[in-house]
């Protein structure tokens, strides 16, 4: 999320914490004071793998254990991303797990957000139900804000795993953009920009009609990027989302490779989602704040991205009409806009175009959250920085969706996003561009099938079963939920 400076976090630098530096490592938690060999249900914690996250846990009872986030590295404020397993449960075992170092206070679990649960047995992520967690300012943590879930173990060689949200790490990205281009298509084209400190891939693909990757031609660019910040994992569903449909033989998506470039920068971090950070670089930058001056050898990334779009809107031949940012809202419901403000009325408005269109293609964008702002504590994002740089013909927008759910118009119930929803998301990013195109007669209404135009519902994307309704979430076959789900 771009976060303005009143919602910014009120935890302590350290958080009281300042042991925290490294995950936990198949840490076997017995009561104090025991001595022999660890029994069935005396859990054993661990997040050191990628995008991992747990920095301690305290016994408080056989049925309850303190959980603390480690902090992002080098960048102790921020304390929101965990992601961790548990193993060695006894059956039916019943415990109660309380993340107590939160760095945020306003959060969506006072409006119903759960963790996300799966395990070996059940590999797809679910949502906790809402009414096991509870979310409230503790005595006993120094009047922090305190999570707590209970949560019922029911089969005894499983290993359970629990994150704040569907982790999406860099070797998904890596696995999904190889096998995109093992389908050797020629409109899709995949580039490494660059290299993070920690010497990961940044990638860059180019989606578009072969013809315009001759120099020589103009061309109009849609360039977007995502996961500047670390945890926030919905962010890159939506963008698969958006690639998937990009590069699918839907008729609306090979009218728009015929017209548009679409360059795409899917994980902008690499190292922090490697590492579990929330917000933050390996070195504590969070990069989003550094758009105005980024340093080639402490912001490699963003450099790197940067010096693209300046060459291309140096390039005469190149008209770069949008960029779009695409983070994840801790406190906000459904997906929604932050565009720039500008003193020409006309530029609003032109600039209201293409979150109004979206509002008709998503059920889950809400108009009504949508803002233009010109926060001084957002100079240095990219929406503002390139809102400044580009001309008033490119139009600079933060994309953001909910960690938690979305209200379907007329809906006053919450409907918690999945994989599948965010990924639906994109897709319907995606097909905007045409609606945006035709309405200003870039692309020729009459060059399209009457197919395209009856077109009033997207293909799923290639990842599984269509789930994109709530209810589906927990409503699978009753032995495939978890114990714990259902009865506690
Ligand atoms: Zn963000």
């Amino acid at each position: 999320m771009e976060e303005s400076a009143r919602e910014l976090d009120t935890g302590s630098e350290a958080g009281g914490d300042d042991a925290l530096v490294g995950n936990v490592s198949k840490l076997t938690v017995t009561p104090p004071g025991y001595t022999g060999a660890p029994r069935k249900g005396h859990l054993i914690f661990d997040a050191c793998f990628e995008s991992g996250n747990l920095g301690r846990v305290d016994y408080i009872s056989e049925f309850e254990f303190d959980l603390f986030i480690r902090p992002d590295t080098c960048n102790p404020r921020f304390r929101v991303w965990f992601n961790f397993t548990v193993e060695h449960v006894r059956e039916t075992q019943r415990v109660i797990f309380n993340m107590v170092n939160f760095s945020k206070t306003k959060s969506l679990y006072r409006d119903g957000m759960a963790p996300v649960v799966k395990s070996t047995s059940r590999p797809k992520w679910q949502r906790l139900p809402a009414k096991n967690v509870y979310y409230y300012r503790c005595p006993d943590h120094r009047r922090n804000y305190v999570m707590s879930f209970a949560f019922c173990f029911d089969r005894e060689d499983d290993v359970y795993q629990f994150a704040y949200c569907y982790p999406y790490t860099y070797s998904r990205l890596q696995h999904y953009l190889s096998s995109l281009e093992q389908r050797n298509l020629d409109y899709l084209k995949r580039e490494q920009l660059g290299l993070s400190v920690q010497q990961r891939r940044l990638d860059l693909l180019t989606i578009t009609n072969p013809a315009h990757l001759n120099p020589e031609r103009e061309k109009r660019v849609v360039f977007l990027t995502a996961r500047v910040h670390p945890g926030e994992s919905p962010a890159s569903f939506i963008c698969q989302g958006v690639i998937d449909f990009l590069v699918s033989q839907h008729p609306v998506a090979q009218v728009l490779r015929d017209h548009v470039v679409f360059k795409i920068v899917p994980m902008l971090n690499p190292d922090g989602v490697y590492l579990g950070n929330y917000r933050c670089s390996l070195m504590g930058f969070d990069l989003n704040r550094h758009w105005q001056d980024p340093s080639p050898w402490a912001h490699p990334t963003l450099h790197a991205v940067k010096q693209l779009i300046v060459q291309m809107n140096q390039d005469p031949k190149v008209s770069l009409e949008f960029y779009i940012d695409v983070h994840a809202h801790s406190t906000m419901m459904n997906g929604f806009m932050y565009g720039n403000v500008f003193e020409e009325e006309e530029r609003v408005q032109r600039q209201a175009v293409f979150p109004r269109l979206l509002c008709h293609n998503a059920p889950d964008f809400s108009l009504s959250s949508t803002s233009f702002n010109r926060d001084v504590v957002k100079a240095g994002t990219g929406r503002r920085f390139l809102g400044g740089l580009l001309d008033d013909t490119s139009y600079c927008y933060t994309l953001e969706v909910s960690f938690y759910s979305y209200l379907a118009a007329g809906s006053t119930t919450p409907v918690p996003y999945t994989e599948d929803s965010y990924m639906k998301l994109g897709r319907n990013v995606a097909r905007t561009f045409l609606d945006y195109y035709k309405l200003n007669n870039l692309i020729d209404d009459n060059k399209l099938s009457s197919h395209i135009k009856s077109v009033d519902s997207i293909p799923p994307g290639r990842q599984g079963s269509n789930t994109g309704n709530g209810r589906n979430q927990n409503g699978g076959k009753s032995e495939r939920r978890f114990q714990g789900v259902r009865d506690y």
